[in-house]
């Protein structure tokens, strides 16, 4: 009993979703004693989607994390390749299939962030007891994450709030970093290959004062909840969508080269231009991009797809700029703080 506390304890003092699915394998772990546990997850694309084992813990491990802000979806098995892991979300309940070892399946609904499935391997099936208490820690679980989705989301439209922002841009930024290390040091043959680069875009709904005024502030809040779906459709699940406050978007991304990020955000500035708002009919947006360097701070990195932004809305509004090339064809003039920063 005293260390079912002490587990419960650790999980809900936890702030970080990654750190969430590894010290729930390990309370499990401590609370089973099993041959194995490990918490998988349905990541992807939907129809192409994936799973992604992130924490994985025989009796031995010290611990098992993964890259959760972006993984090859390509490695990763298809959901088909693990039937039983599919059946056990699909029929949202627990399974247990016997056998040397015996494997007890915990569905993780999608409420709790990403659905996915806790495998627990044990030598003996795992008692009726047993898994009411694995049921039950998942549901403390699941109350952790939707206090987390309440602290950092906006309430209107979902999207992150500007709280969590700060600690995925230092995250990417690092692993950025990280990537342009390992290219470097690579053999000339793989060099050739694009390292993993980072990118930060800031959205600005054009003439939004304008939708107010003449619809009212609640079709202007509906014209940001439907925004915020169009954009949802448009990038990729491992991409990271923020509301800054007002009407002000922000993403980060990771993709290989500036025609990548470019090419992103273009399929967004085209699918809400084309989007039909009711009452409202057509709304563009500005976008203003920039990669993200070593050095950088969000402030720093912000105020250069800021100055993007600015660019465009001088420029007819309804389009996307990339700090870089304004930066490259003298149309915005180099930061002095940008020649100081060193780039990936
Ligand atoms: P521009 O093309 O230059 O961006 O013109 P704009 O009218 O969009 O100018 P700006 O971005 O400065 O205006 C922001 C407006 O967005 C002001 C305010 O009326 C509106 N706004 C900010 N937050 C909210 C919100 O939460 N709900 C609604 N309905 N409107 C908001
Ligand atoms: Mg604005
Ligand atoms: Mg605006």
């Amino acid at each position: 009993m005293p260390e079912i506390i002490d587990q419960l304890a650790e999980l809900t003092g936890l702030r970080d979703r990654d750190t969430l699915d590894v010290s729930l394998a390990l309370a499990l772990r401590d609370l089973l004693a099993p041959e194995l546990v490990a918490v998988h997850r349905v990541v992807g694309e939907p129809g192409d989607e994936r799973w992604q084992t992130r924490a994985r813990l025989a009796p031995t491990d010290v611990t098992a994390t993964a890259d959760t802000t972006y993984f090859d979806n390509g490695s990763l098995p298809a959901l088909a390749e693990h039937a039983e892991w599919q059946d056990c979300l699909s029929k949202h309940q627990t399974l247990c299939l016997a056998g040397t070892p015996n494997v007890t399946l915990f569905p993780m609904p999608a409420e709790s962030g990403t659905s996915g499935v806790v495998e627990v391997q044990t030598a003996q099936a795992l008692s009726d007891d047993f898994i009411r208490l694995v049921n039950g820690v998942l549901r403390i679980y699941r109350n952790v994450h939707a206090l987390l989705d309440y602290s950092e989301r906006d309430t209107l439209t979902g999207l992150l709030n500007r709280k969590s922002f700060d600690e995925t841009f230092y995250k990417m930024v690092a692993l950025g970093m990280q990537a342009a290390q390992q290219a470097a040091a690579a053999d000339p043959d793989r060099r050739a290959l694009s390292p993993v680069r980072y990118w930060l875009g800031v959205i600005d709904i054009d003439h939004f004062k304008l939708v107010n005024d003449t619809f009212g502030h609640l079709i202007g809040d509906e014209v940001l909840l439907l925004l915020s779906r169009v954009m949802r459709g448009c990038f990729r699940h491992s991409d990271r969508l923020y509301r800054f406050g007002g009407e002000e978007f922000v993403v980060l991304l990771r993709c290989p080269t500036e025609k990548d990020a470019m090419t992103a955000m273009e399929r967004f500035r085209v699918a809400v231009r084309e989007y039909k708002f009711p009452q409202v009919n057509h709304v563009t947006i500005s976008v203003g991009f920039t990669d993200l360097r070593a050095g950088d701070t969000p402030s720093s990195a912000v105020e250069r797809a800021d100055k993007a932004v600015y660019h465009a809305k001088h420029h007819g509004r309804d389009q996307v700029c990339s700090h870089s090339t304004l930066v490259s064809e003298g149309l915005v003039a180099q930061d002095n703080r940008d020649s100081d920063v060193e780039f990936f």
